[in-house]
């Protein structure tokens, strides 16, 4: 099939160099002129494994080209679908902002011959009907198709979903997906559109409650006489349960979780609809992201103001370089208000990224520098390199007494068992 993805960010990249490598021929179409370069030029625009290397492969079969702008590639050989893949951020008060949505599928209403549309972002219930009333020619070739890929395993997920949901007015689209998407080992959900709408938001939702959830248990863990990993270990062996985002820490740390649960907050309020259970786990969440904070406060008392902390990680986890709602976007702010100064490590993100991120922190290149002469140390992501740091090592580095807020949970407490600094977790980790 000739198929257009507009929108080349993680779902959009990925989904295009995955539609590719299946055999059709895909057409990635990017507006922002520094991504579209980069993708032109072989080079992945978003850290996902495998997607560097399999992006070089479909350039290399001439099946994927990457475009400014979808009606001009329309006009030379014209698309059978087009994916819309564009953001769909946070406005000021929750809501999802659909502005880009909107345009995208303006762009694709006007095309002739008029191809399939397929709506991948994630869109409050709702959107589609009414975005598509203005576009009536649309809603038989119209489909909303919510993506549930995870970041750090998106190529594999583009093509083994755990589920596909088919949100059509008219049956024959699905067909259109069945087609476009090959033979899946997956079920399909197929329903209306606005339902499947809610059916994104629902997982969401229950995802971000898995994880306050797991962060709540911790808050009750937070004494000797209890051992928080143990606790969720056995937690998380209930097959009804599993061990999936039951990770006490800081919080969602990807991009989505926040948004979405704060859209779906927005949108059952416009309704006057009460969300007990969702405001609860929007208020955990925010609460977590003190945890850094708070126990420093805790542990350092007056001592804080003139006291040096050093951020160990600034991605919410190693494989992913989406930064945009990662915990050290919360947590170094706070500590800047705080500390007498604050040093960020972060082995793949270098010094100006760190500095535009972190305006008043100090970026370090390595390791031991950041932690050199400082009285606090906050884990904001499990990179190997710190999780397999030689402590004894870093501690003689630390200025006495020294703490370390391990804020995802991810040190080997024996490895730091007698060493001369207090280590403090999301609930208790130290045997009793
Ligand atoms: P993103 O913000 O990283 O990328 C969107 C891209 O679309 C940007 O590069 C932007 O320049 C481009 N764009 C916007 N309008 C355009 C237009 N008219 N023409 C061409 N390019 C245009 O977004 P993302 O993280 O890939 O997410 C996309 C959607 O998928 C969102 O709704 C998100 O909630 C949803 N989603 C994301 C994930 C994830 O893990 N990131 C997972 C599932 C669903």
């Amino acid at each position: 099939m000739r198929v257009a993805v507009i929108g080349q960010g993680y779902v959009g990249v990925t989904g295009a160099v995955a539609l590719a490598r299946q055999g059709h021929h895909v057409t990635g179409v990017e507006k922002d002129p520094a991504r579209l370069r980069s993708l032109a030029g072989g080079r992945a625009p978003v850290c996902e494994p495998g997607l560097q290397q399999e992006l070089g492969l479909a350039l290399g079969t001439g099946r994927l080209s990457f475009a400014p702008g979808l009606s001009r590639a329309h006009v030379a050989e014209p698309f059978e679908v087009v994916l819309i893949t564009v953001g769909t951020p946070p406005a000021e008060d929750g809501a999802a902002d659909l502005s880009q949505v909107k345009a995208a599928l303006g762009e694709v209403a006007e095309l002739l011959p008029a191809p399939y549309a397929v709506l991948k972002s994630t869109v409050p219930p709702g959107t589609s009907e009414r975005l598509t009333a203005e576009h009536p020619r649309l809603r038989d070739r119209y489909a909303y198709n919510p993506e549930f890929l995870n970041q750090g395993s998106a190529l594999d997920d583009w093509s083994a979903p755990s589920r596909v949901v088919a949100g059509v007015w008219a049956p024959p689209v699905v067909d259109v997906l069945r087609a476009l998407y090959g033979a899946l080992a997956c079920p399909w959900v197929v329903t209306a559109p606005t339902t499947a709408e809610m059916a994104k938001y629902a997982g969401n939702a229950f995802l971000a409650t898995k994880i306050s959830f797991a962060n709540e248990c911790a808050r009750l863990c937070a004494t000797p006489d209890l051992n928080i990993d143990q606790v969720m270990q056995a937690v998380g062996l209930d097959p009804r349960i599993g061990h999936a985002f039951l990770q006490p820490g800081l919080g969602f740390g990807d991009s989505c979780l926040p948004k979405d649960t704060a859209a779906l907050a927005r949108w059952a309020a416009s309704r006057g609809l009460p969300t007990p259970l969702l405001d609860a786990v929007i208020d955990v969440n925010r609460d977590q992201a003190a945890l850094v904070r708070d126990t420093l406060r805790r542990e350092l008392g007056a001592d804080l103001p003139r006291s040096e902390v050093a951020v160990l990680g600034a991605r919410y986890e190693p494989w992913s370089d989406d930064v945009r709602a990662a915990p050290s976007r919360t947590v170094v702010p706070q500590l800047l208000a705080e500390a007498a100064g604050v040093r960020v490590w972060d082995p793949a993100t270098d010094a100006d990224e760190l500095a535009r991120l972190f305006p008043g922190a100090r970026p370090c290149a390595d390791l031991r520098t950041a932690v050199r002469g400082a009285r606090a140390v906050a884990v904001l992501t499990e990179w190997p390199e710190a999780v397999e740091a030689d402590w004894s090592l870093l501690a003689t580095e630390l200025a006495a007494p020294a703490v370390v807020v391990d804020g995802k949970n991810c040190l080997l407490p024996e490895r730091l068992a007698g060493l001369p600094l207090t280590y403090r977790s999301a609930g208790n980790r130290l045997p009793a």
